[in-house]
């Protein structure tokens, strides 16, 4: 693997970790946040569902407590009037105290017996012998419900189906306050069903008479169950419409992040492209000559260490030939440097058309140039010289005619460097001057034309 292959692998590495990132680290955020603002959601959903459920019960609640509250009110008021009524109609009588008491009662008791509130509601009344408590404490007095249970001693020992003691709490009630709420169970008649009560209770002085009537509590329980249900479907939509939405937002985050990522990527291959192509360039300027076209001297350096280091690790070997054109200086003086230029630039398309696509055809400098030929050895390489010479000799360049060249011919030795292939081949090519122009010398060995 070269240097550039491996520095393309580990880019290549290093964008797919940096993707793996972005992707991750993108989607995950997106993923946490959208859970996070759905949980917070669906918690406040559900504390906002539990608030309305207890809301809703208070409110029931409250709406029978005063109900019956009314409803034990109206029938003391109802005792009062009887009362004031009764004492009015009897008033010429001379009755004592207590049969008036007596008549009153009779009047009263029936009155209430007859009271129907709405869901069967009804009245009942206890009267209290023994504010102490106990076995027989109270005498029931009216229960339009129960009526054999008329006459029958009461309990503050006497527990509902929930070991609660009612007669105790509503005694301690009207003790304390003279009026009371309490709730209370029991096994309904003919039913296996246990029925949740709420009473209210309040003390009618003048006869100790506790007057009280009761409401179910069952049908709030089942209405709050139906509610419930009712906003627990709606809280269930609710959330699911979160979901819903949470996960479209999740897709579509997810899209724009596809979709960013792919631009991103675009964009950098357009930079990656551009930048490649202006190395390329940069490289091609820094290694060509201008004039010519040819390889310069930095580009000629580079390939003969090459060319050298291949030779030396293999055992191959390679020649150079250094050419000079013949009295340029002369064609500048009498053309002009433009023409000068010009058959410089013909010199470069004779030197490239007289060589194979292996050879390296660079200018050295001035009118100078430099040929490498690889897996060469001398007498070939003195071949190719003088082929190159006869092209020259037998030229024919626009405006300043025939023009000549000395070429010195080196071959490479085991000990080689670039200054002392060179320099060789630089002699080479003074001596074929010093031996009138237009020769191929190679390294000592003239070879005339
Ligand atoms: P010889 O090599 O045969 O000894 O004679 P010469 O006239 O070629 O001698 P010399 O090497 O001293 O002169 C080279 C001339 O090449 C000098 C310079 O004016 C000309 N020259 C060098 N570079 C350029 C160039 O880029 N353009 C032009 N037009 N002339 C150049
Ligand atoms: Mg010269
Ligand atoms: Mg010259």
């Amino acid at each position: 693997m070269t240097q550039q292959e491996a520095t393309d692998k580990r880019f290549f590495i290093e964008k797919k970790s940096i993707r793996r990132y972005f992707y991750i680290g993108s989607l995950s955020s997106i993923v946490i946040l959208a859970s996070v603002l759905s949980f917070i959601y669906s918690k406040s959903l559900n504390q906002e569902f539990s608030n309305k459920i207890s809301q809703l019960s208070r409110s029931i609640i409250e709406e029978k407590k005063r109900f019956i509250h009314n409803a034990v009110d109206r029938t003391l008021f109802l005792i009062e009037h009887e009362r004031k009524h009764i004492r009015l109609e009897y008033a010429d009588k001379n009755y004592s105290d207590e049969q008036l008491d007596a008549i009153i009662v009779d009047r009263v008791s029936e009155l209430i017996r007859d009271l129907r509130l709405i869901d069967d509601g009804y009245i009942w009344v206890n009267e209290i012998v023994n504010y102490e408590g106990g076995d027989k404490y109270a005498i029931r007095r009216i229960h339009p419900n129960l009526p054999d249970t008329e006459g029958m001693w009461l309990s503050t020992m006497a527990t509902d189906i929930k070991g609660n003691k009612p007669y105790e709490a509503e005694l301690n009630g009207i003790k304390q306050h003279g009026e009371l709420f309490y709730e209370y169970y029991f096994k309904k008649i003919n039913s296996d069903k246990i029925a949740h009560k709420m009473s209210f209770a309040k003390l009618y002085k003048p006869y100790d008479w506790v007057v009280a009537t009761g409401v179910y509590l069952d049908d709030v329980d089942q209405l709050i169950q139906e509610e419930t249900m009712k906003m627990q479907q709606t809280y269930d939509e609710q959330r699911l419409l979160t979901f819903s939405i949470a996960l479209v937002v999740v897709f579509l985050s997810t899209v724009n992040v596809v979709f960013f990522e792919k631009q991103i990527i675009r964009l950098m291959s357009n930079y990656e492209q551009r930048t490649s192509e202006y190395t390329t360039t940069l490289e091609e300027i820094s290694n060509t000559d201008r004039l010519t076209g040819l390889f310069n001297r930095l580009k000629l350096d580079e390939v003969l260490t090459y060319e050298i280091l291949q030779a030396q690790r293999y055992k191959k070997v390679f020649s150079i030939l250094m050419l000079d054109l013949d009295r340029f200086k002369s064609v500048n003086d009498t053309h002009g440097h433009q023409i000068g230029d010009q058959v410089l630039v013909k010199t470069s398309e004779l030197l490239k058309s007289n060589s194979r696509r292996t050879d390296t055809v660079g200018r050295w400098g001035g009118e100078e140039f430099l040929i490498i030929l690889p897996e060469t050895h001398s007498d070939k390489a003195i071949f190719i010289a003088e082929k190159i010479r006869q092209a020259f000799a037998a030229s024919d360049f626009p405006v300043v005619g025939n023009v000549t060249c000395s070429i010195g011919v080196s071959t490479f030795h085991e000990q080689d460097s670039l200054e002392s292939i060179i320099h060789r081949a630089d002699t080479a090519m003074y001596c074929a001057k010093r031996e009138g122009r237009n020769k191929v010398v190679c390294e000592d060995i003239p070879h005339s034309a």
